[in-house]
């Protein structure tokens, strides 16, 4: 049965669909459009599915079946002007070869989207001069139309704002968010092919010719390009593990058009400027350019264009994108939840804002000795690190003092007074010790140690589980100087900021507590730092916050006692994951994908949140810590705070923020509301049913 093809089975595993679902079959009689040139067959859309447009969209092929359509086989005529492509524009439209039966269709077309207020993709046959409507459904449409299409029909009156917001998948933004050829790359060279635009944005990959080595190169970390004549069902799995796709013959509505505008993958369909090589290992174009197997292409998916070579890609720029705006609008005005996010450095915080962010929920202190201009605070870090006695750990860390509240406060400049939320230094010391024997001797020359001496101290770190080990607040403990020069840091950064008549609002945030006493242990120094710090800036005061990670079950079912002292809970569902599981975050990989397809696992618990488990200690961590403090400020700013359906459990559960990283921000945005629409409808239906006592109306969370 087709239902357990491999092709069905593909595309339920890519679509999230499960497999006891099955399948509904429509019996019809048959009409013919393949009974001569008076007979015809096609497929239509309401609105243009490719980019939104208000306009009647579609193809059809005079003597033809409807799988001629769909396969890619010949190239479709436009049902209209507004349908017409370059491979296309010369061929008669159905509006003038057979302006009867498109005037009927149109005025079906405009009564079905306003019936089901929403975009139709509608099939039609016309046998021998008389139209047969076969089917209409909900068109699929990519995340550029859909966009479009929610915020028109919104200005249209056909939807309310909570329809709207409902019909974008968060996930479609994703593709609002794509990268782009970098506009100055793309205009200082030609392109050597050019098709229909079937899928936007920009990509680059190396050319493949076939869905088994699209998988595999792919499977191999190559980043690749699916070159097709056509695709067919068959190929789904390697046209998911492609950047993009581009094939040489079929029209917008062909399998890999359909299949491309479903996921918002970029995509190149007609291209008809390519000829594929017999032994399918190579393409030329027109002018006789030969591109073998490997080489690099880059795809502009919104134009159909296609170049040789690897362009720069850029990203898109928000701003200007006037429905974006408009359907975020509608979007900021419902949804309840904040959405903040993880960043570490002014450039990424900017980005953040841009995309509304709201605040950071998570600042990873331990990112200013990686990457570009770090060689300096890591020197420092790591000569802190090999300090032998309390006072040489003192110096190396007063040397280090200036780096960190220099990089924080750029950071809380840059976010203007919104709340940022600096967590102290996590992770175990070792990991920033060089590891190769000519580094840990060129470091041990640099620090003037003997380089046995060093070694030994190095292997002294080393542990059997460093992510269970001497790691997080269990530094603090250790060695509270640490602690000291951060808090300083911090509070100093913020003192000055707001000494300079600007706003600062750092919030001090504790990792990997598993008890109260250790949030309390390091509290004593915050105090201490704090007035101090006040002090020495000359003010009476300098709002922050002081909170913990909750990270370890342990934390979770002691929440009342935890938060006695802290005033706020960022659930780490990382770790939370990592230690509710007892699946290492680093390991996972050997194993999930035998767990994904046996089914033990629905999903990967580090990517959407495993609800009945580990949604269970952050529902128990809320209750608790907020049975002893009921405004306890509680978020999330694990990788799960980018999912939509792990915002929107966070919605449910009461949790005040989400924090992702800056190019989710929308997506979370977007999820927030959703979830908060979704509680406004489960009331009106539950109001249908017989009375229950009135809950109060939500209230904004702070
Ligand atoms: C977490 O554990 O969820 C977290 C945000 O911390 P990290 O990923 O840095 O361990
Ligand atoms: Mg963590």
């Amino acid at each position: 049965m087709s239902w357990n093809g491999k092709r069905a089975v593909d595309y339920r595993r890519i679509e999230k669909i499960p497999d006891d679902w099955g399948t509904a079959v429509n019996v019809q009689s048959m009409v013919f459009g393949n009974m001569g040139d008076d007979s015809a067959t096609g497929v239509a859309f309401t609105r243009n599915p490719g980019n939104g447009d208000n306009h009647f969209y579609g193809e059809y092929l005079i003597n033809a079946q409807g799988e001629d359509v769909v396969a890619g086989i010949r190239t479709p005529a436009p049902i209209n002007e507004n349908s017409a492509n370059d491979q296309s524009r010369n061929l008669a439209t159905l509006e003038s070869a057979f302006p009867e039966c498109y005037k009927q269709l149109f005025g079906y077309q405009r009564a079905l989207e306003k019936h089901y207020r929403d975009m139709q993709d509608i099939e039609f046959t016309i046998e021998k001069g008389k139209l047969f409507m076969l089917q209409c459904r909900v068109g699929k449409r990519n995340g550029v139309a859909a966009v479009r299409m929610a915020v028109d029909m919104y200005k249209e009156k056909l939807i309310d704002a909570n329809a709207a917001i409902m019909r974008v998948g968060p996930n479609q933004l994703v593709e609002l968010l794509l990268p782009m050829i970098d506009p100055k790359a793309e205009s200082a060279t030609s392109p050597i092919a050019k098709g229909l635009p079937a899928g936007p944005g920009g990509s680059k990959g190396r050319a493949v010719f076939s869905s088994k080595d699209a998988v595999a190169w792919a499977e191999r970390g190559e980043k690749v390009i699916l070159v097709r004549e056509e695709t067919s069902p068959e190929d789904v799995d390697g046209m998911h593990k492609a950047q993009a796709i581009l094939t040489a013959k079929g029209g917008m509505t062909s399998h890999a058009a359909l299949v491309a505008r479903g996921w918002g993958k970029c995509c190149i369909v007609g291209c008809a400027d390519i000829e594929i090589a017999d032994d399918n290992k190579s393409f030329v174009t027109k002018k006789g350019l030969t591109i073998k197997e490997g080489e690099w292409i880059t795809l502009n998916g919104t134009k159909g264009l296609v170049y040789q070579g690897s362009l720069g890609l850029v990203d898109i720029d928000l701003a200007t994108n006037t429905t974006y705006r408009d359907l975020m609008t509608l979007v900021d005005k419902v949804r309840l939840l904040k959405i903040r996010t993880n960043a570490d450095s002014p450039k990424d915080a900017k980005k953040a804002i841009e995309f509304g962010a709201e605040g950071i929920g998570l600042f990873r202190t331990e990112h200013m000795f990686y990457g570009e201009g770090s060689d300096k605070p890591l020197f420092l870090l790591r000569k802190m690190i090999m300090s032998k006695t309390l006072d040489e750990r003192k110096a190396a860390l007063a040397e280090l003092f200036p780096f960190v509240k220099n990089d924080i406060k750029a950071t809380m400049e840059a976010m203007a007074g919104r709340p940022v939320t600096i967590r102290l230094l996590d992770p175990p010391l070792h990991e920033f010790v060089p590891h190769a024997a000519d580094k840990l001797q060129a470091l041990a020359s640099d620090l003037h140690i003997d380089g046995a001496e060093l070694k030994k101290r190095a292997d002294g770190l080393r542990e059997n589980n460093p992510m269970l080990g001497h790691r997080g607040v269990r530094l603090g403990i250790t060695y509270p100087e640490i602690t000291e020069m951060q808090v300083r840091a911090i509070l100093e950064a913020a003192g000055e900021i707001l000494k300079a008549g600007k706003e600062a609002y750092p919030e001090i945030m504790i990792p990997v507590t598993c008890t109260v006493a250790e949030i309390n242990d390091q509290k004593v120094i915050v105090d201490r730092v704090y007035k101090e710090v006040c002090e020495k800036v000359g003010l009476k005061k300098i709002p922050f916050m002081y909170g913990t990670m909750i990270e370890i079950p342990r934390a979770a079912l002691t929440a009342n006692k935890m938060a006695t002292t802290a005033e706020f809970f960022s659930f780490g569902t990382n770790d939370l994951t990592q230690m509710g599981f007892g699946f290492s975050r680093d390991d996972i990989g050997s194993f999930l994908p035998d767990y994904l397809t046996k089914k033990t696992l629905p999903a990967d618990p580090f990517q959407t949140i495993d609800q009945e488990g580990i949604g269970e200690l952050i529902k128990i961590g809320i209750e608790r810590g907020r049975s002893v403090r009921p405004k306890l400020k509680v978020g999330i700013c694990g990788e799960h705070g980018g999912d939509a359906d792990s915002v929107k459990f966070c919605h449910r559960v009461g949790m005040n923020y989400v924090s992702c990283s800056p190019f989710r921000v929308p997506i979370a945005r977007l999820a927030a509301a959703q979830a908060a629409v979704e509680d406004v409808l489960a009331k009106k239906s539950a109001a249908k049913k017989p009375a229950k006592a009135k809950k109060p109306a939500a209230k904004k969370r702070k």
